[in-house]
């Protein structure tokens, strides 16, 4: 068989070159994006163990990470999903460090670990490794669990946060005055503030009025005026916009930037101790003929 370099050509078997075609791999450089995200660590919190050292003799390295796929490169791979491009396929957002072991385990045929699972490490990971630059704290196994305490602070900084992105699109009404609503069973006529105080103990707020009469103002109002008094965590959802984008409610509003320090394992864990009184203004045009049961 004559050399393939010796004679010019590439020393490429045809299999390898049709492997390589029909997977979305990752390139060195975004492998090492993914790498460092995880500080060398596997993104499994229960894991969390360092994936490279020097070798003892100290003149080499030791990997035993590798830069996984959340949804698989090709099809027929765990968690293929076909509606993806195949350059966010290949981007660092698809991909999970994790150590040997942990990533043959999600490589398995096993419905255990699905993409919202594998999405939630991976957060928690970036959330710890953000948290351990930030203010010095060891990154790794025995990383200190935040308290309940602070994942309600930190779900509540993250809806200030996305209510100021709010206050910056057109959406955010242009009036600063407080409005007056009469609402039913009640006498007197209640400001906003009034409401944002009484919201959290109300099951449901169904505002009826005809077009620009101050529906949105109100339930904008409504929400800042929560966030200040800190009676709960206001979350504002457009049904219009989520009902388009094909998420379930609670990831759509995780994907937003002011959220990028909060997973859904998190969000949970403040709504199941009773830390979080969720304030859901639900931006929904009904017109009085079609307004649902009660
Ligand atoms: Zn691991």
């Amino acid at each position: 068989m004559p050399d393939a370099a010796a004679s010019g050509g590439r020393k490429i078997s045809t299999g390898c070159v049709l492997m390589a075609k029909n997977r979305d791999e990752f390139t060195p450089a975004t492998k090492r994006i993914i790498e460092r995200q995880a500080r060398g660590h596997c993104s499994n919190p229960a894991c969390r163990r360092l994936t490279h050292a020097a070798t003892s003799d100290g003149h080499g390295e030791i990997n035993i990470g590798e830069a996984a796929h959340i949804c698989a490169a090709a099809p027929g791979g765990p968690r293929y999903d076909d509606s993806m491009a195949p350059e966010e396929r290949r981007s660092p957002e698809n991909g999970i460090w994790l150590c040997d072991v942990h990533a043959r385990a999600v490589d398995a045929k096993d419905s255990k670990f699905t993409v919202e699972m594998l999405r939630d490490w991976k957060k928690q990971t970036n959330r710890d490794s953000w948290h351990s630059i930030m203010h010095n704290v060891p990154f790794g196994p025995g990383m200190q669990a935040p308290t309940p305490d602070e994942l309600r602070d930190r779900l509540r900084a993250a809806a200030t946060a996305d209510l100021a992105v709010f206050r910056r699109t057109e959406k955010w009404p242009g009036t600063t005055v407080a409005l007056t609503l009469k609402v039913d069973h009640v006498d007197e006529a209640l400001s906003t503030r009034a409401l944002a105080n009484a919201v959290t103990t109300l099951d449901d707020l169904i505002l009826v009025a005809p077009p620009g009469m101050g529906k949105t103002t109100t339930l904008f109002q409504v929400a800042e005026g929560v966030s200040e008094i800190g009676n709960g965590t206001p979350l504002i959802v457009p049904l219009g916009d989520w009902a388009t984008d094909g998420d379930a409610l609670l990831t759509s509003i995780l994907k937003r930037p002011a959220f990028t320090g909060v997973s859904e394992t998190d969000f949970r864990a403040v709504a199941r101790r009773g830390k979080l009184q969720p304030v859901w203004p639900r931006f929904q045009e009904f017109s009085s003929s079609t307004l649902p049961a009660r």
